[in-house]
């Protein structure tokens, strides 16, 4: 998925529990992917990105179900809205990832690779199912 759409996804999901929370979980929604140097933050933060991408790889260990245990052992000072918002933001990132043909590996190392291939990055579906369905939902919940 494209980096608008995950930011999108997370701010809607986020959205659900308060607007902070919302900020905090589209901004998270962003992060699995500083394992790639082409990403939306890979791209913010290059040489990070470059060494995570040689070291790890891409859809691995940052898009592992261990990450979101790591964050919320570091995160327990965040308020709870706000951590709440950073893990469902970082999920939300990983279940988007599983509907894409390369899949992710959620329990890296263990060479279980999930997907569920229904959607191609920046394709028609991405463009007019799932990145309008976040935007209606935010909208919603602005309640205009
Ligand atoms: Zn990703």
């Amino acid at each position: 998925m494209m980096g608008r759409t995950h930011f999108v996804t997370g701010l809607a999901l986020g959205s659900f529990i308060s607007w902070p929370a919302a900020f905090a979980a589209g901004i998270a929604a962003l992060l699995p992917d500083i394992d790639s140097c082409q990403s939306t933050i890979g791209r913010l933060v290059r040489p990070v990105s470059y060494v995570i991408q040689k070291t790890v790889g891409h859809r691995n260990l940052f898009h592992s179900v261990w990450i979101l245990i790591v964050i919320h052992f570091f995160c327990t000072f965040l308020p709870h809205d706000i951590l709440l918002g950073v893990l469902i933001g970082y999920l939300s990132h990983i279940l988007l990832d599983i509907l894409n043909p390369a899949g992710v590996r959620v329990f890296w190392p263990i060479p279980i690779n999930l997907a569920l291939p229904l959607v191609r990055t920046g394709s028609l579906i991405e463009y007019l199912v799932i990145l309008p369905t976040g935007i209606l939902i935010l909208i919603g919940n602005l309640g205009i």
